[in-house]
């Protein structure tokens, strides 16, 4: 959902305005990016501002945990490229909300080595004869590059993807490429024929190297596919998780939940101080992805199993199990009120929030703490520096009596018509 500028954090004339020279020239083109116009500790205060106007009826809100070095930090690129004048290829972005391709060779915020690697494929693909896709014409082979940098690690993957599996002297394309950016460790291809704006097809293979990546983040070392989700920024990621972790304050006994757990980060960073961990995510790769990574770090006290974070949390409250800590980190929709109501049922002791959307996270606060919790503290985290987005961790406590508080406002609920019920979220 695109944030509304509200009078109120929208940028004071003249103050910390960002010269212009030093904007990026595809600002407002590109879409990327929606606060070039801002210095960054202006940025800062704009977010502050959003999260507190949302946060605040809730608890206090911490000041905003920024970067020392706001530059550069997406550690995943994708280029799409088009034929441009002339035919000859071009890379870059699409224009916001159409299908024109914007060249952009370097970009503020994207890994530089991953925007060289891009130009480079660019200008190979005459000399080996590989024709740019033509989204119009259905015509021509290269669609996209994808990069992906191991932040700690320098591992590098590009992933190119094509209309068809046929790519002109494959090998011989891969040798050159590698002799000009010996950095790469791996090169898949992937075959996307249809006509969507997904980036990735279903058909890869691996060209070259073991066909991931891994890196290390708080001290574990997780394994990165083509396709499954793993934060972009990994300096802010270390910030945020370290965050998460340390409100949760773990005893080294309790029984942790890691909901919306993707691939598993967030409660195998947790395992060492916690009891055991109990994974849940939808995405069946991201989860495959989490059984190896627990694996790999031999972390043997948690489990990660495939579903519905709600199903699964209704689940466990019906079989009567309990839970020290929550973790959830949903998407940007939010939770479910299936999930909600369920957390409020297990009635762990702390529950820690994260969330890349503060709208829905004040949404569901606003049920929690209506049903036997009470938010004691947030923290916004610069996750995201020249776009809109912010991520908040909040930590929430169980209310002593909140068992009784519960039962009180169900009975009262139950009195009420179900459909004023259903509604309420
Ligand atoms: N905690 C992870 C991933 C957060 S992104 C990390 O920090 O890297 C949110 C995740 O929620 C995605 O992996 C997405 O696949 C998953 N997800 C979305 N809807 C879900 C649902 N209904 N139940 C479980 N997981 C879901």
């Amino acid at each position: 959902m695109p944030h509304m500028e509200t009078k109120q954090n929208k940028p004071a004339e003249g103050w910390a305005e960002r010269p212009r020279q030093d904007r990026c020239p595809h600002f407002r083109k590109c879409g990327g990016c929606q606060l070039q116009n801002m210095e960054y500790p202006r940025q800062l205060a704009w977010k502050q501002a959003r999260v507190e106007r949302l946060l605040s009826p809730f608890c206090q809100v911490a000041p905003i945990l920024g970067m020392e070095h706001p530059y550069h930090y997406r550690n995943k690129v994708q280029a799409a490229f088009a034929p441009g004048r002339g035919g000859a290829p071009v890379s870059g972005v699409y224009q916001s909300s159409t299908h024109r391709v914007v060249p952009v060779d370097s970009c503020q915020i994207e890994d530089e080595t991953a925007d060289r690697i891009i130009v480079d494929i660019r200008k190979m693909m005459k000399s080996f004869r590989i024709t740019p896709y033509d989204e119009a014409a259905e015509r021509g082979l290269l669609r996209h590059v994808l990069v992906k940098r191991g932040f700690s690690t320098g591992q590098v993957m590009v992933v190119l993807v094509t209309s068809s599996p046929v790519f002109p002297s494959r090998n011989n394309f891969v040798k050159a490429l590698l002799r000009l950016h010996p950095e790469i460790t791996t090169i898949l291809l992937n075959v996307n024929k249809m006509h969507t704006s997904l980036v990735l097809g279903e058909d890869e293979r691996v060209l070259y190297g073991p066909g991931y990546i891994e890196d290390v983040l708080c001290g574990l070392t997780f394994r990165i596919s083509a396709k499954s989700f793993y934060q972009i920024n990994p300096v802010q990621t270390e910030v945020l998780y370290r965050t998460a972790i340390s409100l949760a304050g773990l005893t080294g006994q309790e029984t942790v939940v890691d909901a919306y757990c993707g691939v598993g980060t967030i409660g195998l960073a947790a395992s060492r101080q916690a009891g055991r961990v109990i994974g849940v995510e939808l995405n069946r790769d991201a989860v495959r992805d989490a059984i190896t990574n627990a694996r790999r770090n031999r972390i043997a006290n948690a489990r990660f199993y495939a579903g519905d974070a709600g199903e699964f949390m209704t689940a466990m409250a019906q079989e009567g199990e309990s839970a020290g800590v929550v973790f959830l980190d949903p998407p940007r929709a939010g939770s479910s009120q299936a999930f909600l109501s369920a957390l409020a049922r297990l009635g762990p002791q702390r529950v820690v929030y994260i969330s890349c959307n503060p709208e829905t996270q004040a949404r569901d606060l606003r049920f929690l703490t209506a049903h036997g919790y009470r938010a004691l503290t947030a923290q916004p985290v610069d996750m995201f520096p020249w776009t809109e987005h912010v991520e908040t961790v909040v930590l929430l406590q169980k209310e002593e009596n909140s068992l009784k508080k519960v039962q009180q406002r169900t009975a009262r609920e139950d009195m009420a018509a179900p459909e004023a019920r259903r509604g309420r979220l």
